[in-house]
């Protein structure tokens, strides 16, 4: 879905391959064979560091599960797996994502995981039946569902104006000198989580 938005995208499969992204997406699939994956090349810090930097980074359902404390602890979340239950209770729901203008997004959940518990720089933009489904933490957001499948683009396109905007102020903001002072403008992390909202609605589910 990113290609067809015509960004230029890559597998990460290796820590080399993260050189010079400007966002990363962790996708679904299944979170213990991707944790074995991630030991295996020893994609762990890379992972972090690259997050740490201020990189946008979106996960999609094992790939929230794979940001929370227990795995790459890049949020400051626990997950629930499963907490839809198994593959019979893969569902649809008209999702209000806080932030995504234009209506609820079709969203897809298959053995979706919820988010348990998060800490307080960790903001809840939608939930199922009160359980938690999508969260930003700075310039990370995850969701519990899958915004790939289908045909409405508008989470993939957030995330690429976020990914522009970072790209943008990385571009704008030089190595500070040894005296420089805290300057306002140069934070990414603040104000609307994705350039495409224009004024946050209160998640539903
Ligand atoms: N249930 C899977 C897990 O725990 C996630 C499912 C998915 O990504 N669709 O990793």
């Amino acid at each position: 879905m990113l290609g067809a938005l015509e960004a230029d995208v890559r597998e990460v499969r290796v820590p080399a391959d993260l050189d010079g992204l400007d966002g990363l997406v962790i996708p679904g699939g299944e979170s213990t064979t991707m944790t074995l994956g991630v030991e295996r090349e020893g994609l762990g810090s890379p992972l972090r560091e690259l997050a740490a930097r201020g990189t946008p980074v979106l996960g999609t359902c094992a790939g929230l599960i794979m940001l929370d404390r227990d795995h790459l602890g890049v949020m400051d979340l626990t997950c629930e797996r499963n907490a839809f239950g198994r593959q019979v209770r893969s569902f649809e729901a008209d999702l209000r994502i806080r932030g995504v203008k234009d209506g609820p997004v079709r969203a897809v959940f298959i053995r979706a995981p919820a988010i348990a518990e998060h800490g307080p720089a960790v903001e809840i933009l939608a939930a199922v039946d009160g359980r938690p489904v999508a969260a930003r933490q700075g310039s990370v957001l995850a969701v519990a569902f899958h915004p790939e499948l289908g045909a409405d683009t508008r989470l993939h396109e957030a995330f690429l104006a976020l990914v522009r905007r970072a790209r943008q102020s990385a571009a704008a903001t030089p190595a500070p000198p040894a005296d420089a002072g805290a300057d306002a403008d140069a934070d990414p992390g603040s104000g609307a989580i994705l350039d495409t909202c224009a004024s946050p609605s209160p998640a539903t589910s």
